[in-house]
């Protein structure tokens, strides 16, 4: 229901309740009021009317008794009695003729016992016998006055009958015939009855049924016509002549309408009195009031609504507004305001609404903002998930790959262990001393050879100290160089010692000692393998003695032809002529190759002998390659080669023997510009190369330095490039376009990069040139 309509309806009842409820008791107390204001009326409207026929029969009894009580009457009828006469009959009829004619009366006549006639002032009457006449029988006993008869004409008479008595002895009847009139003037007279009111007067019949004894206000013939029967209870003229006096509310008269009545009872003459009126004329005030009450209810009701229409309209106005307001903004319009001026509640709410809606926006501002912050929040962390589940991939990848390699390592272990048993047997039985040692020297393991080299027990070196048995004291350095070999350098100690066995004899051993390093690089064993090389050295001594014999005895006459070839050839034993120089020259030339081919013999024999060690030092490669260049300028000016240097900036000392570095950069050197046209260039470089990085198709496994020599000379063709570093080989290109090398070279280059530890490679094309390369590691460990 609209507030509209609520208002209004509210202001309705508040006003037409109140008022509804007064009417309402005004209209009972007003029926009330009517209610006992009529019974009081009618009451004493019907008792007037009895007291005022009790007066009239009163007047009419008076009559009657006039000749009744007439002691000449009563007198003259006995004496008629006695004597029948005419003359006894004419002084009845003399007496009764005057009176006759004054008082109303229409006709007076007297009967004897037995009805007849006797006396009249109506002739017509004179000798009828009225012995059955009812009023004759009444008239018998008493006077009375209760019968009422019609005649012909419709006009009503009252018989006063009565007995006439004398001397106690009742002689005849005496009848007074009046008119009704006074009796209808009675029942006639409305006054106090209003319009509908009446007074009736009805006689008790047999069964007490009621007659009307008049004519009504509705009934002109009603008088002795209309009866009312007993059985008819609601009817008041049925309680009239049951002698009841009240007054009665819900009765109905002989039309069947609705009256107030009030009763009264005559019993001298059995007559009934009803003196009533009709409802709808007691209450018109009522319903007048009733009225009136509905129409001020329906002004007042109208006027209400009017009121209440105007007053919703000021109260609903405004929260309309309110109303249609909030349904916006409930609808998302958040940009909207209020007016409303008025200074009452729905003001307030509307200031408050307006308050709101700027709290509102703030907080979707706020919200806004909260919600970009939390978006990016939210898209960052879904970053981050991506990340992590694509780290956690990798994680997952990883730990696969790591399950790979555990099983790899897996098997690679059970084949090492089977390797190492097999490895053990194979040590037991190898002629040379081997012993393994923990990390602080001692013993763990030692082979059956021990006994054999030393004569000491291999249980009996177990837990000891490596050597601590046959230990024959080396110098000093020895030990230091040993032990910085392998335990700071992590490398292999390659050398020999002197022992001394169980029997006391010096012996001389080949040592070689290698640290065993887990993945981290700690040291975890030394295997130490021991080769008693006593006899070797023996001959090797005579071998050394032999090939320093014969290369001092080859040098030393070759030192000597050279010297004299190149006096020769600088014009000291005169001028030579052009042929002599050139034979002088290829005289000098060969001799110098032969010194070359001799050095190359001396190195080889070292090398091979194992003699030649290395001896780590920290060492500046440019220098190296400087001092190597300085010493080939000369033949590259003679094959006019530009020479180019180009060294990375800062090159770090590298530990390496320095020697043999140089040896092998020389070969680098001389065959680049051996190889090499004239007018050639040659690009000489070093750099440093960080571990894991790849440098000409090689993979550096520490971080390392690089030494490349690089020329635009013939090239090596590719068909012999898997033999280049074979002994004594040499390209057909290369003995071309220089017949005078040995192919010793490289050969020697690759032993020594194997000692110092390191590779050795190179990238050729036939006919556009060469580059060498080897790769030290700066540390000098050897490179697995
Ligand atoms: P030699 O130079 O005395 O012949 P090497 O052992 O130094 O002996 O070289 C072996 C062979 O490798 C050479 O004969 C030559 O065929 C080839 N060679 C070496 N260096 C080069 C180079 N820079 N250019 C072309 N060929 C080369």
């Amino acid at each position: 229901m609209k507030l509209n309509t609520k208002i209004v309806l509210t202001i309705l009842q508040v006003s037409l309740i109140p008022w509804a409820l007064g009417g309402f008791l005004a209209y009972l107390s007003s029926q009330e009021q009517i209610n006992s204001q009529t019974y009081s009326n009618l009451d004493a409207i019907a008792a007037i009317q009895k007291n005022r026929l009790q007066d009239t029969l009163q007047n009419k009894l008076d009559i009657l008794q006039l000749f009744t009580k007439s002691p000449w009457l009563t007198a003259y009828v006995r004496d008629y009695n006695a004597q029948p006469t005419l003359a006894n009959k004419k002084r009845i009829q003399d007496l009764i003729e005057a009176p006759g004619r004054s008082l109303g009366i229409k006709k007076l006549f007297v009967m004897t016992l037995d009805g007849a006639v006797i006396a009249s002032t109506d002739s017509a009457l004179l000798g009828t016998d009225k012995e059955n006449e009812d009023y004759f029988k009444r008239g018998v006993l008493a006077n009375d006055e209760s019968i009422l008869e019609k005649d012909a004409a419709g006009i009503v008479s009252q018989y006063l009958v009565g007995p006439l008595i004398s001397n106690g002895k009742t002689e005849g009847v005496m009848a007074v015939v009046t008119d009704a009139n006074d009796i209808v003037d009675v029942a006639h007279d409305f006054t106090g009855l209003g319009k509908t009111g009446e007074t009736l007067i009805v006689q008790k019949m047999s069964g007490n049924n009621a007659l009307f004894l008049t004519s009504t206000r509705y009934d002109p013939s009603a008088a002795l016509e209309r009866v009312v029967t007993a059985d008819k209870t609601n009817v008041p003229s049925v309680h009239a002549v049951a002698g009841e006096e009240a007054v009665f509310n819900n009765v109905v008269d002989y039309r069947g309408v609705k009256v107030f009545a009030a009763t009264r009872y005559i019993p001298s003459v059995g007559w009934g009195i009803v003196v009533k009126i009709d409802k709808s004329e007691a209450f018109a005030p009522v319903v007048r009031l009733r009225e009136l009450f509905f129409f001020i209810i329906a002004m007042v009701g109208v006027l209400m609504v009017f009121i209440g229409i105007s007053m919703s309209r000021s109260i609903t106005g405004p929260i309309n507004k309110v109303t249609e307001f909030a349904s916006k903004i409930s609808q998302g319009a958040t940009q909207q305001s209020i007016v409303v001026t008025s200074k009452d509640e729905v003001g307030i709410l509307a200031a408050t609404l307006n308050t709101m809606i700027e709290r509102l926006q703030d907080a979707y501002a706020t919200l806004e903002k909260k919600v970009l912050e939390r978006t990016k929040a939210l898209t960052e962390k879904t970053e981050e998930a991506k990340n992590s589940e694509k780290a956690a991939l990798n994680i997952a990848a990883d730990l696969k790959t790591e399950e790979e390699k555990l099983a790899e390592e897996k098997t690679r272990a059970e084949s090492l262990a089977n390797d190492l048993k097999k490895f053990k047997l194979a040590l037991d039985d190898t002629s040379d001393q081997v012993i393994i040692s923990d990390p602080e020297g001692m013993v763990v393991y030692a082979n059956a050879a021990v006994e054999r080299i030393t004569g000491y027990r291999a249980e009996d070196a177990l837990g000891k100290k490596a050597g601590a048995l046959w230990k024959q004291p080396m110098p000093k350095e020895y030990y230091q160089n040993f032990w910085h070999t392998i335990k700071d350098l992590k490398t292999t100690f390659i050398g020999e010692i002197q022992n001394k066995r169980k029997n006391g004899e010096i012996y001389t051993a080949m040592i070689n000692v290698s640290p065993v390093m887990d993945d981290a690089g700690n040291i975890i064993f030394f295997v130490g393998l021991e080769r008693d090389i006593t006899r070797e050295k023996e001959i090797d001594t005579a071998k050394s003695e032999f090939i320093s014999l014969a290369s001092h005895q080859l040098r030393t006459p070759l030192t000597v032809v050279n010297w004299y070839a190149e006096m020769l050839l600088d014009d000291d034993a005169g001028k030579l002529n052009k042929k002599q120089k050139e034979y002088f020259d290829e005289i000098y030339q060969a001799g110098r190759q032969m010194n070359e081919i001799i050095k190359s013999f001396l190195h080889i024999l070292r090398i091979e002998s194992g003699t030649q060690t290395k001896n780590l030092v920290s060492t500046d490669l440019t220098l190296v390659a400087k001092s190597v260049l300085a010493e080939l300028h000369l033949n590259a000016e003679k094959k006019d080669i530009r020479v180019i240097e180009r060294y990375q900036k800062s090159i770090p000392a590298v530990t390496t023997d320095a020697d043999l570095v140089r040896v092998i950069t020389q070969n680098f050197v001389s065959n680049a510009i051996k190889y090499s046209s004239k007018g050639g260039q040659i690009l000489v470089a070093l750099e440093t190369v960080d571990k894991g990085s790849v440098v000409a198709g090689k993979t550096a496994h520490a971080d390392s330095l690089l030494v490349s020599v690089q020329d635009n000379g013939i090239g090596i063709p590719a068909a012999d490039q898997d033999k280049i570093f074979t002994k004594f080989f040499r390209s057909e290109n290369a003995k071309k376009l220089d017949p005078n090398g040995n192919g010793l070279g490289l050969y020697m280059s690759q032993i020594m990069v194997d000692i110092i530890g390191g590779s050795i490679w190179f990238i050729s094309k036939e006919g556009k040139g060469t580059t060498f390369y080897v790769m030290l590691p700066m540390d000098g460990k050897r490179l697995v």
